[in-house]
């Protein structure tokens, strides 16, 4: 990464509850302070929409359950230089993966909604590296606020989070 140019993050949400997205905002005065390290491109949840920016580190929270959502992870993973999935629903598809068990998506879709028939999901929802390459993931339900600060600062000093360290070495 340009050690003059600021860093750029975004923050992504699919099928979620907003949950890990909260883990950034929890973050309070260092929030602020990492906004003074990295420009933040596209974040809904703060106020800031440019969903397709080129950035250094893209992170995605919640499943994929829709057909929109498949093509719009692989819009992300393009514009991304590093792509860290956060949750549980990001990593393991989460409670809509309940729909998986038994192929029950049709049950829970007319047992859930007064008005089945216009939602549009797909039989099952999966995690984010099912369909793109992550190169990280962060657990959790939600993730925990200094874990996510912990792989930030990471990514923005030029060292992949440790897991991932070879593996991005070798590219
Ligand atoms: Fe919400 Fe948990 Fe999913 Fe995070 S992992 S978006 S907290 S349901």
């Amino acid at each position: 990464m340009s050690t003059t140019v600021k860093p750029r993050i975004a923050v992504h949400k699919f099928s979620s509850c907003d949950g890990c997205q909260l883990a950034f905002l929890n973050l309070g005065g260092e929030l602020i302070e990492l906004t003074r390290r990295v420009d933040i491109r596209h974040f809904l949840e703060a106020g800031l929409d440019d969903p397709d920016a080129d950035v250094d580190i893209a992170f995605v929270e919640g499943s994929l359950s829709t057909q929109d959502e498949i093509e719009r992870i692989h819009r992300v993973r393009k514009h991304s230089r590093y792509l860290i999935s956060i949750g549980a629903c990001a990593t393991s598809g989460g409670l809509q993966a309940l729909r998986n068990l038994d192929n029950q998506h049709d049950q829970w879709r007319d047992a859930i909604y007064a008005k089945p028939e216009f939602i549009k999901t797909l039989n099952h929802a999966r995690p984010i590296a099912d369909e793109v390459r992550v190169d990280f993931e962060l657990w959790g339900c939600p993730i925990n606020s200094r874990q996510l600060l912990a792989a930030v600062n990471s990514l923005l000093f030029g060292v992949p989070p440790i897991e991932e360290r070879d593996k991005v070495c070798m590219e």
